[in-house]
């Protein structure tokens, strides 16, 4: 079986959009409502002649009560069938209930972690993705997967995780 890289964090931060990206074609949803993909949905990717498995998680309604609950649940099943976790974090938005609720799931993990900021779509943004260290998972990698902005050198950081 090929290694499993799997997607995380809450509605709306670009999840999709960067799946996209690493699988290099326009198949996982994105939408401008939130909340919009299947719960797990499961593509193949190719970066540098390595094979790897994404999984694009979502499918919350924004609205629901208990939602960071419900999203960390899924964080959960995630980082069980995961090699390495891709958390994705939204710079323009900042620091959310739900991305904490994530980043507690994810540190008690003891698996790889990757920290996306995403939406980071020009050099001005790059100074707003310092302040998602506070999030305790580590080095928050700036990316614009709207662009492609930097998205190459967060899968060299992937597959070095894997
Ligand atoms: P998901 O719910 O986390 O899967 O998020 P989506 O991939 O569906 O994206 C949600 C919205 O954010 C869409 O309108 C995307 O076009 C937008 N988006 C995603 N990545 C970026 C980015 O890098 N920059 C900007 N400006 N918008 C983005
Ligand atoms: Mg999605």
């Amino acid at each position: 079986p090929l290694p499993v890289v799997a997607v995380v964090g809450r509605p709306n931060v670009g999840k999709s959009t960067l799946v996209n990206r690493i699988i290099g074609r326009r198949e996982a949803v994105v939408e401008d409502v939130p909340g919009v993909t299947r719960d797990r949905v499961t593509y193949e990717a190719t970066w540098r002649g390595r094979r790897f498995t994404v999984v694009d998680t979502g499918g919350w309604d924004p609205e629901a009560t208990g939602m960071a609950q419900r999203i960390a649940e899924q964080a959960q099943v995630a980082v069980e069938l995961a090699d390495v976790i891709l958390f994705v974090t939204d710079v323009t938005v900042g620091i959310t209930d739900a991305d904490e609720a994530v980043a507690r799931v994810l540190r008690r993990a003891g698996k790889p972690v990757v920290l996306a900021a995403n939406k980071v779509d020009d050099q001005r943004a790059e100074l707003e993705a310092g302040a998602l260290w506070a999030l305790g998972i580590g080095t928050p990698h700036p990316v614009s997967a709207l662009h492609g902005r930097s998205s190459g050198d967060l899968l060299d950081l992937i597959l070095d995780a894997l």
